[in-house]
């Protein structure tokens, strides 16, 4: 992986990251490189050091660099070079619109690069990584769509997300009031992005300990969710997991453990489909050789954002569940069973078949479970498949 150009320090990023001001730009003049004084790319501060190989975006120092660097310039340094670099002068009206477009066209990748980036960063619990490039998705975002539009709502739900993340609260809760603003503004914003709104409202109120508050929004957010996905769907799922933890945190176990509950089954439920429907497109084509298979097989199924939020749930559950002073094997049993499946799915066979192990034990020592047949079915698909090679 080539380094920025010049780098020293810890990398640690030493003050609060605020976008640095918009540099407009207009088509035929210098504006982006001669219009007033460079700035930090990421804290706005007077600009220091420079890319070395974009040679167009400055850093106040060698630590906001890196961080830069390692969230998001790597992948964009020189896609900024068309948008950075002054066009000369165009001659006709057809020119100047045929830029203006290409121009767009450009923010507009970006914008999902920055995203995409932010959002894996997010979600394997690298949220410092994320703090560039959400910045960098809002930065783009204002330009392309203006300051007031609900596109730039998921860029400052990012950016809280990683704001709480890195334990800054503060600055979380004022990304979450420009977004809260903004959907407020937009009377035809949809169910999906006012439910995600108000899961990081939730989400941060339950940080800071404002438990009430959480409860509404998330309250808010599971109505939400399930107007636009259903009550039984995954992105409603989420909603439940996230009040549940706040009434564990209350100490309000009863309504905590049935609402683990309802989370493990919908869960469960997803989890079946899936394994279902790849056992009948394996069984269709017993001929497929083990190494195409997978992608076939795996054409319809799980999102990489799903998996990894199926297994950040379940075993958050399981854990849950197995350190309850008061057992229930049933319970126990079935999240151990959802997460087999999972493991399975994700082609991670040893795991897989230890967790459905696991399950299959505590199902014995019930009354006659139900659930018996469908893991010892799932143990003995696991066990015909073969091992995929790393
Ligand atoms: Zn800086
Ligand atoms: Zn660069």
């Amino acid at each position: 992986m080539p380094r920025p150009a010049p780098s020293a320090g810890s990398g640690s990023v030493s003050h609060p990251l605020r976008p640095a001001p918009y540099r407009k730009r207009r088509l035929g003049n210098a504006a982006g490189t001669l219009e007033g004084p460079r700035r930090c790319e990421l804290c706005g501060a007077a600009g220091r050091v420079r890319c070395g190989r974009c040679r167009l975006t400055y850093y106040c120092d060698v630590d906001h660099q890196k961080a830069d660097w390692v969230s998001i310039h790597e992948r964009i340094c020189q896609l900024l070079i068309p948008i950075r670099t002054p066009l000369p002068f165009l001659l006709s009206e057809k020119e100047r619109k045929h830029g203006m477009e290409q121009l767009v066209k450009r923010q507009k990748y970006i914008i999902d690069l920055a995203h995409s980036a932010a959002r894996e960063f997010v979600s394997g619990g690298k949220h410092k990584e994320a703090l560039p490039a959400a910045l960098h998705a809002l930065r783009f975002s204002t330009e392309v769509y203006g300051s007031d539009s609900v596109q730039l709502v998921p860029a400052y739900l990012l950016l809280a997300e990683a704001s709480m993340g890195v334990g800054q609260l503060l600055q979380a809760s004022k990304y979450l009031s420009q977004a809260e603003w903004i959907v407020l503004r937009t009377p035809d914003c949809s169910l999906a992005v006012q439910h995600k709104l108000h899961r990081s409202l939730g989400l941060c109120c339950a940080a800071k300990g404002n438990f009430e508050q959480a409860l509404y929004h998330l309250a808010n957010d599971v109505y939400l969710a399930s107007s636009a996905f259903g009550l039984k769907s995954i992105e409603t799922s989420g909603g439940y997991f996230h009040m549940a933890s706040v009434f564990f945190r209350q100490n309000k176990m009863d309504v905590a453990n049935s609402l683990y509950t309802e989370v493990t089954d919908i869960w469960h439920a997803f989890l079946l489909r899936s394994v279902q429907a790849q056992e009948q497109v394996l069984q269709s084509r017993p001929e497929t050789s083990p190494f195409t298979e997978d992608k076939e097989v795996s054409k319809d199924s799980m999102t990489e954002a799903q998996q990894a939020e199926a297994t950040r749930v379940l075993n958050a559950v399981l854990e849950i569940r197995e350190q309850a002073p008061e057992q229930q094997p049933g319970e126990t049993a079935r999240v151990l069973h959802a997460l087999a499946m999972l493991y399975y799915l994700a082609l991670d066979l040893p795991k897989a078949r230890e967790l459905g192990l696991k399950a299959l034990g505590l199902l014995k020592q019930l009354p006659r479970h139900e659930s018996l047949e469908t893991v010892a079915r799932l143990l003995k698909l696991i066990d015909s498949r073969p091992a995929c090679p790393e």
